[in-house]
């Protein structure tokens, strides 16, 4: 990458240990993280610069990856660099408290916010999609899929079964890229998982991964193998080969104990999802014969799954939907009842956003998993009340495998995040881990993210699409002492249907770090808390008069 000429694809690693190779810890970590993003071990298809997520790109173009390094090496500790959609435009005097990096990601103007125009603009080479974490350079591989899913179904146990899952049977289908974190996630959290699918190389690649325990392509052992665990509340996740409109319904018919339902196929595309009485093996010729047909037959199919998860739900299960769209999709194919069960912000991830609690995650900048080893003991002695935080570390000590840069992803809230900070800024101070870390977080969070299909699907107040909120979280980060803040819009939801902001600060172990993080891991899930108590939820004001967020309205 010091080459003069500029050069196009190759393999690019982070450099690991303790030498500098720009002017200060905080613009080393920014050169790190973006190319840890980058690290063919890290990024799904880095020749295209692309991270995950679609087309979610680290930087825009090869010669932008260059200059972004060659400026990063340069960058002064009192200077700060601007990056528009992935490319390095301008650097300037600002002060050591300031951002040294600040990104914004795929923003258009709202009257031309569409993917239409986006696709047209990127093809000029004008823009870049910067998805949630891969533009904003802090992407930690499918640990943070995983640990999200995990997060999900605590909160599923906290809300029905007294914090375990210990002792249920969770029924799912689908064990995708995402949705092959689902088994992983129930046993993480003590339970019993059943997941439907309908394709046995994916059983197959997650039970290699250790993901799932078993496959097994018979129903009735599956169900009696599942019961078995049930009853000795021992943890077991069960693959199992078939199509979920067909063996949800039968599990209904027959009465199965199932306690949690829920579904990641890939409803939210018709031509993805297989309808009964089609083989998997002739999926492709079936969807290349007659694509309307296809669509009308899956959508059929989709309506008899929900009418199954509705089923289950008049029989007492906790029954949501996990963000794939499978309600609409069934009620397009005519069945009334579609909507009888939440999507899982609603149901699961609201309460958790009005505590601010939301995604923390850091890596090591040494590239040593000792440092992680160190942080994890660490976070442990810091919240050992909380028994599924304790779990989760734990469990990803020993299960998770490193992709890059080691790293770890927890749940933290406001009042932990800024604890965990300091605690880690001590660490690199006294040397008890061997380089910096940096600590940031995803944008499936609390104060940071307008995106009314998925976090603020169903405000209290109807705010779903009022994006002031993202803006306000970038701008005090900003004022905090962030190391970069990113402004982004369409991730995860796609273009013309998010707007969502990032930051990350590093803990080099100095006194002024100390102070940055004090403020940014304060204030930023603060604007979570603030936000959820103007939206008019109770918990959030409760939270904010307890721990003492100070919202000027809603002061007695
Ligand atoms: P994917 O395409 O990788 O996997 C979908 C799986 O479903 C495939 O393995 C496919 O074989 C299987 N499948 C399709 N039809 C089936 C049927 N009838 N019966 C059994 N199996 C069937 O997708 P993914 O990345 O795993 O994501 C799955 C879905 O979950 C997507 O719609 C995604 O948007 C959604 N999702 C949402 C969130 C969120 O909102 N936070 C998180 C994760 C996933």
């Amino acid at each position: 990458v010091d080459a003069v000429s500029p050069r196009g694809p190759r393999p690019v690693r982070a450099p690991r240990g303790t030498a500098l190779t720009a002017k200060g810890w905080p613009q080393e970590a920014a050169l790190r993280m973006l190319m840890n993003n980058l690290d063919p071990e890290v990024a799904e298809h880095p020749d295209d610069l692309v991270v995950y997520g679609g087309t979610g790109r680290a930087a825009r173009s090869w010669d932008a990856f260059d200059a972004l390094v060659r400026s990063l090496r340069d960058l002064e500790g009192d200077e700060t660099l601007l990056v528009q959609s992935g490319k390095p435009v301008g650097i300037f005097r600002t002060h050591e408290w300031a951002p040294r990096v600040l990104i914004a990601n795929s923003n258009l103007v709202p009257q031309w916010g569409t993917w239409d125009e986006f696709r047209r603009l990127e093809a000029e080479g004008l823009t870049m999609y910067g998805q949630m974490t891969a533009g904003s350079w802090i992407y930690i591989g499918t640990q943070g899929i995983l640990q999200g899913t995990y997060e999900t179904f605590a909160a599923v146990a906290a809300k029905r079964f007294g914090g375990t899952l210990a002792g249920t049977i969770t029924l799912t289908a689908g064990l995708g890229g995402m949705g092959g974190a689902q088994p992983l996630a129930v046993t993480m959290n003590g339970g019993v998982a059943i997941c439907v699918e309908c394709d046995p190389s994916r059983i197959d690649r997650r039970v290699a991964h250790r993901y799932c325990d078993v496959r097994v392509d018979d129903l009735d052992e599956a169900l009696r193998l599942a019961e078995e665990a049930k009853a000795a509340r021992r943890p077991l996740s069960i693959g199992v080969l078939g199509n979920a409109a067909d063996l949800v319904p039968e599990l209904l018919r027959r009465g199965a104990p199932i306690d949690v339902v829920t579904d990641q196929t890939s409803a939210h595309d018709p031509l993805a999802y297989l309808p009964r009485g089609v083989a998997f093996e002739d999926l492709d010729a079936e969807r290349a014969k007659d694509p309307a047909g296809f669509v009308r037959r899956a959508r059929e199919s989709m309506a008899a799954h929900v009418e199954a998860m509705v089923g289950f739900q008049d029989a007492g299960a906790e029954v949501f939907d996990y963000g794939n769209s499978i309600r609409g999709e069934a009620q397009l194919a005519g069945y009334g009842r579609a909507f009888a069960f939440p999507g899982f912000v609603p149901a699961y991830i609201r309460p958790l956003f009005c505590e601010g609690r939301g995604p923390f995650r850091w890596a090591a900048l040494s590239g040593d998993p000792k440092d992680i080893a160190r942080t994890d003991r660490a976070v442990l002695e810091l919240f050992p009340d909380n028994e599924p935080l304790a779990r989760w570390i734990r469990m990803a000590g020993e299960r998770v495998h490193y992709q890059g840069l080691p790293a770890r992803i927890c749940w933290l809230g406001y009042g932990e995040r800024d604890r965990a900070g300091e605690v880690f800024n001590d660490l690199v101070a006294r040397g008890e881990v061997a380089a910096p870390i940096v600590i940031g977080r995803d944008h499936l969070d609390a104060g940071s993210v307008a995106s009314p299909y998925r976090e603020t699907e169903d405000m209290a107040d109807g705010s779903d699409a009022i994006a002031d909120w993202p803006l306000l979280n970038a701008l005090l980060n900003t004022s905090s002492g962030a190391t970069w803040v990113s402004i982004h819009h369409g991730g995860g939801v796609g273009i013309g249907r998010s707007i969502h902001a990032g930051q990350v600060c590093v803990a080099d172990g100095t006194p002024l770090a100390a102070q940055k993080l004090a403020r940014v891991l304060t204030n930023d899930p603060g604007t979570g808390v603030m936000r959820h108590v103007d939206a008019g939820y109770d918990r959030a004001a409760e939270v904010a008069a307890e721990r003492g967020v100070r919202i000027p309205m809603a002061d007695t």
